[in-house]
């Protein structure tokens, strides 16, 4: 079910990806250090669509520094409260006057339809500002009343101050590159941090746009730094600067355990956003109609790249026939194309690497004994399209049952009761991000939430994300949380002033 029309790229775009993007550097647009570019390409056709600055560790160096004078030194650390506040939600405005722009810049270089983009990555973004602007005035610390047993007959005050933790290095992936700059910038700017983010190899054109954006919303030089370039070079550089306090990273479960390597040397504080396998369970007595669609949605949306993909589905028995092939239809119907034609409703996956990953666990899955109801196969060709796939007869030993596959596969497995055999199997994995339920039993549901070792579980619904909802991992899904109050703390110090009083 593929559309072969091609894809027009509008000219407002085109002129802006005439030269080379620069990076942005101490509030400029500059070029790397060594001279350097790398060329970013569409996913949907293979084709080269930009070339970009090439950050390594000399561009790294500098944007440390120029954080580190900002947060110093800069106006950024003299600021209100309610100033920052405004500039952030500044940002949040300019992000929707630009909504069509940004959604489309998304989809040619990440392969997503741009309505897609639009609707999710760019109106949540948006509000990851707004929502984080409010903060900027309530990161207010306490009163706590001491016993002071070593000072007795002497009276004190105490209180605790929440302060900034400083130059925060942060890297995102490539799989929605607007919302995790987003989810990264927003809490740091609304503490007070300074940042240096390294965006993704496959995908920095939307970040850099919206470095743009932030420059026009009133940021500060050197409050934000946007360095583009690769994981060995600029991330590993980042990841072991002497001068970050802390790292944020979001992507491979394999490179954030490389992240908290370079970060140990000198102990700086980490936050992780890593990978998943998430279990998602239909009871026998969920509503067939609500199940099929939702457990569709939640492994097949933004073409199964979602960290939190519903990719291992377990079905009560007197229902499996029936939601299985429920999804192998809806599955079937589903338009691939590019992401720019208006009836495109999934796009390629986001590089050859990806590609050539997704489909050689396909190859695993068949060799084991796995059988795919629909899909199975990457179509060839230049794109690089892997039809919506679903697999039966797996066992938990398989690749396809074990790894994360960050591709429109899913996995079907049939249990008679919800028993704690079948807990034990939703757990059965090294990750622990995120969770579906679907029962017409409210309660019962929750007694299995309460069960699933997962940062996130929904229940008769999935992918439903908000800016005031902590987001992250159990298990080796990752340290921390995103977004709501709780992504405050990764990026805040706690200190407690004593006075002696009489
Ligand atoms: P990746 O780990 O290869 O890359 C992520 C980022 O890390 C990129 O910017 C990359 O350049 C950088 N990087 C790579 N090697 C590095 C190194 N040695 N030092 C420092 N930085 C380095 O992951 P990916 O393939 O780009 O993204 C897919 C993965 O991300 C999936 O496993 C997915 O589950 C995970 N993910 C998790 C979340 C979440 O919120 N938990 C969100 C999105 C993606």
């Amino acid at each position: 079910n593929v559309s072969a029309a091609a894809a027009v790229i509008p000219d407002e775009i085109r002129n802006w990806l005439s030269g080379p993007r620069p990076m942005l550097i101490d509030g400029k647009w500059v070029k790397s250090v060594s001279g350097k570019t790398f060329d970013v390409f569409d996913p949907a056709t293979g084709e080269k669509i930009a070339s970009v600055a090439e950050g390594d560790a000399a561009d790294v160096d500098l944007a440390v520094a120029a954080a580190r004078r900002a947060f110093e030194s800069g106006p950024w650390s003299r600021m209100t409260p309610s100033e920052r506040g405004r500039i952030i939600h500044r940002i949040g405005d300019l992000i929707l006057d630009h909504a069509d722009e940004l959604a489309a810049i998304e989809s040619l270089d990440n392969g997503k339809p741009k309505a897609v983009a639009k609707a999710a990555d760019v109106t949540l973004s948006a509000d990851m500002f707004h929502y984080m602007s409010g903060w900027a005035t309530k990161l207010e610390g306490k009163h706590i009343p001491i016993s002071a047993l070593t000072a007795p007959g002497m009276e004190f005050v105490s209180m605790t101050r929440l302060e900034p933790i400083g130059v925060v290095g942060q890297i995102i992936p490539w799989n929605f590159p607007l919302l995790m700059a987003a989810w990264k910038l927003a809490p740091a700017l609304t503490t007070g941090c300074a940042v240096v983010l390294k965006i993704a190899e496959e995908t920095p054109l939307s970040a850099l746009r919206l470095g743009e954006l932030l420059i026009e919303a009133g940021v500060p030089d050197g409050v934000v730094n946007i360095v583009p370039g690769f994981g060995e070079t600029a991330g590993a550089a980042l990841a072991g600067h002497p001068g970050v306090d802390k790292v944020a990273f979001t992507g491979s479960t394999e490179v954030g355990r490389l992240i908290v390597q370079a970060a140990s040397r000198d102990l700086k504080k980490v936050s992780l956003e890593l990978g998943g396998k998430s279990p998602n369970i239909v009871l026998g007595d969920a509503d067939p109609e609500m199940a099929i669609a939702g457990a569709t949605a939640a492994i097949f949306f933004n073409h199964g790249q979602c960290c939190n993909a519903g990719s291992r589905l377990f079905v009560q028995r007197n229902l499996f026939d029936k939601v299985v092939e429920g999804i192998a239809a809806q599955a079937e119907k589903i338009k691939l194309g590019h992401g720019l034609n208006a009836e495109t409703e999934m796009g390629p996956l986001v590089s050859r690497v990806q590609y050539d990953r997704v489909t050689g666990l396909l190859a695993s899955g068949r060799q084991e004994g796995a059988r795919a109801v629909c899909g199975g196969e990457g179509l060839g060709g230049a794109g690089y399209f892997v039809p919506p796939t679903v697999l039966v007869d797996t066992n938990p030993g398989m690749r396809v049952v074990r790894e994360e596959i960050f591709g429109p596969v899913l996995v079907a497995t049939p249990f008679d009761e919800p028993d704690d055999a079948l807990i034990a199997e939703a757990n059965n994995t090294i990750y622990g991000l995120a969770a579906g339920v679907w029962s017409g039993n409210t309660g019962r549901a929750h007694q299995i939430a309460n069960r699933l070792r997962a940062g996130t579980v929904w229940i008769n619904c999935y992918h439903v994300f908000d800016a005031a909802l902590p987001f992250g991992g159990y298990k080796q899904s990752g340290w921390g949380r995103e977004m709501g109050q709780a992504v405050l703390s990764n990026y805040l110090e706690a200190k407690a002033i004593t006075t002696r009083i009489g």
